[in-house]
């Protein structure tokens, strides 16, 4: 704790990679332990484009189960943790792969989101958006051309939007500190994201509840525990060495 509290203070060019474990406190499982939602809804048949374009209504089952779980979740103290060190200028930004807007909701201002959001929905058809808000007592919910809407996150065999990529590798190729938060680095190509920064000579301070594959290869500090308790621990570290100058 205290090696990553140095870093993170002697910096201001740090940044943080987030996953589903950041939000797991907040309420909202992730999705690849057992009893998750893939165990129910296989990817290749409930969250692939393909699967989306072929049946909506059905890849809609899965989509209400997930809205029910994200919709009430708040930002927990990991969110807001990451929020006070953007405050007080020791990070960038984060990349998140979460599609929950926790961080925005926890009071981040700068969020790279890589596979997008449930706060929006597109028709594929005419390309018209709404606000989920607008389309929440109709599920499956659809366009005014009668198309069912898509929520805007990224799908498995979508293509992670361009400026969210070309945002993290430059500030990924330029940071001091990369804090990797709750994920299992599984999904490219977020999961490159680590290696990446360490290859251009950042420190990676790694938090999870259990060692990841980064942990032994790429991994500089390794704390151990629930992003809950470590990220206002870890930040609190920091503002205290901030204090003594
Ligand atoms: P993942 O499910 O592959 O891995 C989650 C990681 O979080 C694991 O390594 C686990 O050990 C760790 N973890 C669990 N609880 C934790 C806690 N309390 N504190 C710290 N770590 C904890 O997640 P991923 O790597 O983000 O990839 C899954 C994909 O599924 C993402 O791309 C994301 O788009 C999507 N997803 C999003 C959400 C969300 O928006 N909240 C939730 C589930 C899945």
């Amino acid at each position: 704790m205290h090696r990553a509290a140095d870093l993170l203070s002697s910096s201001r060019q740090n940044l943080a990679l987030t996953g589903a474990g950041i939000s797991v406190e907040s309420g909202i499982p992730d999705f690849r332990s057992s009893g998750g939602l893939w165990d129910r809804y296989p990817v290749h048949e409930y969250a692939t484009l393909r699967a989306f374009r072929d049946d909506p209504k059905k890849v809609w089952k899965m989509l209400a189960e997930m809205n029910n779980v994200i919709r009430p979740a708040k930002p927990n103290p990991a969110h807001r943790g990451l929020a006070r060190l953007e405050q007080v200028g020791l990070l960038q930004g984060i990349i998140t792969q979460n599609i929950d807007n926790l961080h925005q909701e926890g009071g981040t201002k700068r969020v790279i989101e890589y596979h997008g959001n449930v706060q929006t929905l597109t028709c594929l058809a005419c390309g018209l958006q709404f606000d989920a808000e607008q389309v929440a007592n109709r599920i499956p919910p659809q366009c005014s051309c009668g198309q069912f809407l898509k929520p805007d996150v990224i799908f498995f065999g979508e293509s992670i939007p361009l400026k969210a990529l070309q945002e993290s590798y430059e500030l990924a190729s330029t940071c001091h500190v990369l804090l990797v938060i709750g994920t299992s680095a599984q999904v490219t190509p977020a999961a490159t994201i680590p290696a990446s920064a360490k290859q251009a000579g950042a420190s990676i301070v790694e938090i999870n509840i259990e060692p990841t594959m980064l942990t032994d290869s790429v991994t500089d500090v390794f704390l151990q525990g629930k992003a809950g308790d470590v990220v206002p621990a870890l930040v609190s570290r920091v503002e205290v060495f901030l204090q003594k100058g």
